[in-house]
């Protein structure tokens, strides 16, 4: 196939062109079945090897331990927001680490269900920082506490995950992994649950992640809708209600190309995590050479995903904007609430791609410098 433009799109993102292609190719008889996806009962046999082996294929390239249960659910992170206070707030207290827009919605959304703490709220701030772990009062009794492992919008990822344990609390930690899951290691020894859409690193939209502790399933609230209750999800294979069967097809594809997926000697997620390290490193790097162009957020908290950047004259953004859609650097346009632009970087994005992007932000500058 031709080559494509390079996709910038925050999410829905680019998904690897391998994945499209053999998408397009099984679309209207998936291995000789005379159906396609789209076509087949969930409940037939066809359907149930897609699942379990996206599933399977899933929990290998992130090194998920058994005592970790993955949900194929739908609502999205947004929906999740309600979801997980209404099958974990028993005790009706959260806590709730504020670095960025997607945060400040959960701790919104879970304080219709329960009293939450926004134990750190950086709003003030403009987002561009996480205080050190050191200086977090957690409460002690608290059903969970919540935090955003990348913020999508504002650019600001944990580097790596607290240990509540650590820090003298013994509630699980809740994870909206929605923009860096697949994107790096977690160390799950840390996390009670996770959460993401898949519309980034993983698929379509319409699918939603939930990886859970088995320990954690139990009955949820009693207004919790039972399509959303974790514990009969879970006990029903994600079969509960009819699942997102061609998302989860798609995502199952994405599974295989990134256990295939092969950079500087690796494979596998430990591959993909060496490539979105080197992705970002080119891009800050030019950042903060850049006379013209910035990014705001504290270095070591930087998002290796999601890059928002401006223009010191910020009256040239649109031309800029415009001018790279037409080098074929596409969907690079900023956040409606930040403005400016901002670089995503999944994993379907290569290296090539935000080398064109830093070539292409340099002959800017140079023209318009
Ligand atoms: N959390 C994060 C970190 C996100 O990036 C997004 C979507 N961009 C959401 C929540 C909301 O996801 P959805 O629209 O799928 O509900």
């Amino acid at each position: 196939a031709a080559a494509r433009p390079f996709n910038f799109s925050a999410g829905p993102a680019a998904l690897p062109l391998p994945v499209l292609e053999r998408a397009a190719a099984e679309m209207t008889d998936w291995q000789g079945s005379g159906m396609s996806v789209m076509e087949m009962s969930h409940r037939g046999p066809e359907f149930q090897s897609i699942i379990r082996k996206a599933e399977g294929d899933l929990r290998q390239l992130q090194g998920l331990p058994e005592d970790f249960a993955i949900l194929f659910m739908q609502g999205g992170a947004l929906a999740e927001n309600a979801i997980v206070p209404l099958n974990l707030a028993h005790k009706g207290r959260v806590d709730v680490l504020v670095t960025g827009s997607w945060s400040a919605k959960s701790a919104n959304e879970a304080a219709r269900y329960a009293d939450v703490q926004r134990v750190v709220d950086t709003q003030p701030g403009g987002y561009l920082d996480i205080p050190p772990a050191s200086t977090w009062a957690l409460r002690s009794d608290v059903d969970y506490v919540h935090l955003c492992s990348n913020e999508t919008i504002d650019g600001v990822e944990f580097a790596e995950l607290p240990d509540l344990q650590t820090l003298g609390c013994q509630a699980p930690l809740v994870v909206d992994c929605s923009s860096n899951q697949l994107s790096r290691p977690f160390d799950w020894s840390r996390v009670g649950l996770a959460f993401g859409g898949a519309q980034k690193n993983i698929g379509p939209a319409g699918l939603t992640l939930v990886y859970v502790r088995r320990e954690l399933l139990r009955s949820p609230l009693p207004a919790c809708p039972t399509a959303f209750s974790f514990e009969t999800v879970a006990r029903e294979g994600s079969m509960f209600n009819t699942p997102p069967t061609y998302a989860i097809y798609l995502a199952g594809l994405v599974f295989e190309w990134a256990l295939g997926f092969e950079y500087a000697g690796l494979r596998g997620l430990a591959a993909l995590e060496a490539q979105n390290r080197d992705k970002a490193a080119l891009l800050y790097g030019f950042l903060d050479r850049s006379a013209l162009f910035f990014n705001p957020v504290r270095p070591d908290v930087r998002s290796r995903m999601n890059v928002p950047f401006f223009l010191r004259e910020s009256g040239l953004t649109d031309t800029f904007l415009a001018q790279a859609g037409a080098a074929g650097l596409l969907q690079l346009k900023g956040h409606k609430s930040k403005g400016g632009c901002r670089a995503s970087l999944y994993n379907a994005m290569p290296l090539a791609g935000v080398q064109a992007l830093v070539d292409f932000m340099q002959d800017f500058e140079r023209r318009h410098g």
